[in-house]
């Protein structure tokens, strides 16, 4: 058996660019696209036993282009769709921060939370009874990648495709479920 305490790799995902095509500050369901193969292999990780968790620099809502709540919303309309096809993910985590802010309360020199700093995987693993060694990162981005080395979780580049084809060529998931059969 495994208890719900005991420490579980995690998927942990950037948003654009991996689960959905980054046309730049998406904000809204209506122009949200899958990435293919994104909706699937959140659901194969689920299935395995990870957690799944999305940590996205939304610097767009520093800027004013859109709020908090134009982006909780479309992350509810993105749960929502995602539990069609059999997925979840457990926790999303945003970067709002920039430099550049319009808004005072989202203005940071070095925002820690942004990306390639990483302040959201670190939330995340206080946060969530995570096996960092056994943990991976997917970003499209070298920021990505930086903010996982520097978390201590592995980190892998996505080129573009298909998501559960290239984890699968990467050999995951790997179950974490116990070979007994108990969940
Ligand atoms: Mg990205």
């Amino acid at each position: 058996m495994t208890a719900a305490s005991d420490p579980r790799p995690a998927l942990f995902l950037d948003r654009d660019g991996v689960l959905n095509e980054d046309h730049g500050y998406v904000h809204q369901w209506e122009a949200f696209r899958w990435i293919e193969g994104a909706r699937e292999a959140v659901a194969a990780f689920n299935r395995a036993g990870w957690l799944v968790i999305v940590v996205t620099n939304q610097s767009g809502i520093g800027r004013g282009y859109y709020t908090e709540a134009q982006m909780q919303a479309l992350h509810e309309a993105m749960l929502s769709d995602l539990a069609g096809a059999g997925g979840r993910i457990d926790a999303i985590y945003h970067a709002p921060h920039h430099p550049e802010a319009a808004a005072e309360v989202y203005r940071h020199p070095d925002p820690p939370l942004r990306k390639p700093n990483p302040g959201m995987i670190l939330q995340a693993l206080a946060a969530w009874p995570i096996d960092r060694a056994a943990s991976v990162l997917v970003g499209d981005r070298a920021s990505d990648l930086e903010a996982a080395r520097r978390a201590g979780v592995r980190g892998l580049l996505f080129p573009g495709g298909n998501l559960a084809e290239f984890l699968r060529r990467n050999g995951l998931p790997h179950s974490t479920i116990g070979s007994d059969g108990a969940v």
